[in-house]
């Protein structure tokens, strides 16, 4: 088998129109994807844990990251960092495996511009009411950060234009099985198997 590069999924979207729910989910099924968990200085919400939901950073820290050229992309999102950790991915994408990341919408246009080569899915909420309802009733979070999430959400939705594929969060089972179909496709496009064989007819001359 010839030696390949994984692929980079981005999966992005508004907030609150369900990017978490639908990324567990897939990762609750096989797969070989690799997720690549980011790292945060925003506090650990209950039945979270280090290192399976985020790497939980103080600012400062965060900040040395980020001097340190060691993320591949990050954002201040409602007052707090997010960013994802340049290595893991490049070391997994070297040995082959897809990674995939889940983050806010500057993050993913940051990771556009240094890996043109990802497929950016574009999570899209059945409705801006459905949305709202569901930022609203989420219930961890004040009155302020609702509002602040809200006024986000109406702006992410504009930047849809960034992505390749859309997937509609009507249905999170049905919207976990268009981001497998995304990814088998991924896999079968011309250019990528092309390569593949031309590799392959060259190894052997
Ligand atoms: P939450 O605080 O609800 O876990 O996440 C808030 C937002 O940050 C979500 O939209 C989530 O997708 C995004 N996010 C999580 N990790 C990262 C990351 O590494 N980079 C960026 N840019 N956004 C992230």
């Amino acid at each position: 088998m010839i030696e390949e590069k994984g692929i980079l999924f981005i999966l992005s979207g508004p907030s609150g129109v369900g990017k978490g729910t639908v990324r567990k989910a897939l990762f609750n099924q096989d797969t070989d994807l690799k997720y690549s968990i980011s790292m945060t200085t925003r506090e650990k919400r209950p039945g979270e844990q280090e290192g399976v939901d985020y790497f939980y950073k103080s600012k400062e820290a965060f900040e040395a990251l980020i001097q340190e050229n060691q993320l591949l992309e990050y954002a201040k999102y409602v007052n707090n960092y997010y960013g994802t950790p340049r290595e893991y991915v490049e070391e997994m994408l070297e040995l082959g495996h897809d990674v995939f990341l889940e983050i806010e919408v500057q993050g993913a246009l940051q990771v556009r511009e240094n890996f043109p080569e990802g497929v950016f899915i574009f999570l899209f909420p059945p409705s801006l009411e459905e949305l709202k309802n569901r930022i609203i009733h989420r219930g961890t979070e004040s009155q302020e950060l609702v509002l602040n999430r809200l006024k986000e959400a109406r702006k992410e939705i504009e930047m849809m234009d960034a992505y390749d594929y859309v997937v509609v969060n009507d249905d999170v089972n049905l919207a976990v099985k268009k981001i497998q179909a995304i990814i088998q496709s991924e896999h079968l496009k011309r250019e990528r198997i092309a390569k593949q064989y031309k590799q392959l007819l060259e190894d052997e001359l």
